[in-house]
């Protein structure tokens, strides 16, 4: 579904990432962990087109997107993005947050996408809340709320940063479990993420970040159990 190579960013002259190179098949979960600064969401954000790399490619599905020919709105269409604050439209209730995209962007009848809409509230458990605004909603809900917008218009691709990390401890889990829930479904995935247990759970694959490089990578019981690469290593005995 996606490839990486050889990507570059560097915010001035400070280089940020250094010939990245990540291949996600599809169903396929990669959690991406690292330092805070080591440029997890940086990659994140070249693959949605919200940065532009100064070197290398991006394709989705064999599509070159970082071509700069590209149409980036129709790029960022295919794909589903959810950070770690929440940034549901406070002025639309969760069913117009859901439904949004599907009509402006992919021309979705009214009625449908709500009908959509409402199966997904349903999914995740929050049917009742399809008339609220998102203030009135918990953290965990609105951040389900998000992910639920962010798979309304079935992506062939789902972005997750840090999605936890804004939200108390007793909320994380029912976030978890729903990404957990995706996966089962079949989604494609790649996301940076704190939660090492989670990771863990999770991910097929995951992809350690330092220095703006991949330094190991492979899956999880390998990389926490038994980490080749002395600064591996040292990361996860300061976060485990
Ligand atoms: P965290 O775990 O804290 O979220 P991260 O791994 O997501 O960290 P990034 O946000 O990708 O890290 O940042 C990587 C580096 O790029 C950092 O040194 C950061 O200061 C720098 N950086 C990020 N965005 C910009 C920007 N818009 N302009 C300049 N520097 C930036
Ligand atoms: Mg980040």
């Amino acid at each position: 579904v996606l490839r990486v190579t050889g990507v570059q960013k560097w915010f001035d002259d400070t280089a940020v990432l250094q010939g990245i190179d990540i291949e996600v098949a599809e169903h396929e979960v990669v959690a991406l962990i690292g330092a805070s600064g080591s440029g997890k969401s940086t990659l994140l954000k070249t693959i949605n087109l919200l940065e532009r790399v100064d070197d290398g490619q991006i394709f989705l599905q064999g599509d070159d997107i970082t071509d700069p020919r590209v149409n980036a709105d129709r790029v960022r269409a295919r794909i589903g993005v959810v950070f770690q604050h929440y940034n549901l439209f406070p002025h639309l209730s969760v069913l117009h947050n859901i439904t949004l995209a599907s009509r402006n962007v992919f021309g979705i009848g009214k009625a449908e996408a709500e009908s959509r809409a409402r199966e997904l509230l349903r999914r995740i458990g929050l049917e009742e809340k399809a008339g609220e605004y998102p203030d009135r909603l918990s953290g965990g809900q609105q951040q389900r709320v998000a992910i639920a917008r962010a798979i309304a218009t079935e992506p062939e691709l789902l972005l997750l940063d840090e999605i936890t990390s804004a939200l108390d401890p007793q909320l994380v889990g029912e976030v978890l479990d729903l990404v957990g829930e995706l996966k089962q479904a079949g989604s494609t995935m790649v996301m940076a993420t704190h939660e090492m247990s989670f990771a863990r759970r999770v991910a097929d694959r995951v992809i350690f970040l330092s220095q703006c490089r991949i330094v190991e990578a492979g899956p999880p019981e390998q990389i926490f159990d038994d980490p080749q690469q002395a600064e591996t290593q040292a990361f996860l005995s300061r976060v485990q």
